[in-house]
């Protein structure tokens, strides 16, 4: 039996936190994957992501993060240090990401909203000056991360793995922005709900790997499983599986201008 192999985008991948990363990429390959989005969370990812870039050129592309998970565990320094980081290397990023807020109590306890709304301003602010497209996080914290970005400027923004408000969702969606499907849309009713709600031309496809998944079997994510987020896309929406792909890759190849977009006039 053959399976119809799509044109797809992971857009969003830790790949430094994979194992046996040149096996994860040639499956993705044949999977049918064109290009992957790799985001970084603190300095050590980001230079390890940049040197991905390089060794598989044209294929993974680079995004600087500073995920609020870190100002969990570095201080002050180190958080500065990462954004000197990001804004020397800007140029060479397609996307500033993984960024944003997250106010899990978790988190909170460790990193309360006014830091983490300090950092994420600092980060928002270099993305604007660049004219960078963005990787949010914003769990449990949907309405303040898009407030914020809204109000930094930046004019592509991706709030990826979106699980939140419909009323977020609408705002989200009325400023051209967009949400990422995982392959949790195979079964998470929030993030399930999101994706119904947004047009195809605001949806963008990704793994967020090495994350774990499943229900009842769990698996450790990797790129070529963003085929899970496009089949589950497909049957939320009722579309092809075809009409998916190449909606969602076409959005993701301007979303982060890719080599093969062309901007028309
Ligand atoms: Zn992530």
């Amino acid at each position: 039996m053959s399976t119809e192999i799509y044109k797809l985008i992971d857009t969003h991948a830790h790949l430094d936190e994979l194992e046996d990363l040149d096996k994860a990429i040639e499956e993705g390959k044949q999977a049918g994957l064109v290009a992957i989005i790799a985001v970084g969370q603190d300095r050590e990812s980001n230079v390890k992501i940049l040197e991905m870039s390089e060794k598989y050129k044209g294929f993974v592309y680079p995004a600087l993060g500073l995920h609020p998970w870190s100002l969990c565990v570095s201080d002050a320094s180190k958080i500065a240090g990462n954004l000197k980081f990001i804004e020397e290397n800007i140029t060479r990023a397609v996307a500033v990401g993984e960024i944003g807020l997250d106010y899990d109590k978790r988190v909170i306890a460790r990193a309360d909203k006014e830091p983490q709304k300090e950092v994420f301003r600092a980060v928002l602010e270099l993305a604007g000056k660049y004219d960078k497209a963005v990787s949010v996080h914003s769990r449990y914290s949907w309405k303040d991360s898009f407030d914020m970005v809204k109000a930094s400027g930046v004019k592509r923004a991706v709030f990826h793995w979106y699980t939140g408000f419909s009323s977020v969702l609408r705002e989200i969606i009325a400023e051209g922005y967009f949400i990422s499907a995982t392959p949790a849309a195979e079964y998470h009713d929030e993030h399930r709900r999101a994706i119904r709600e947004t047009l195809l031309q605001n949806l963008l496809l990704e793994t967020d790997c090495p994350v774990t998944y499943g229900r009842e079997t769990k698996y450790q994510a990797r790129p070529s499983d963003v085929i899970r987020s496009l089949k589950a896309v497909a049957q939320i929406k009722g579309v092809s599986e075809n009409v998916v792909a190449d909606k969602t890759t076409e959005n993701a190849l301007r979303f982060f201008d890719l080599p093969g977009w062309t901007k028309k006039a």
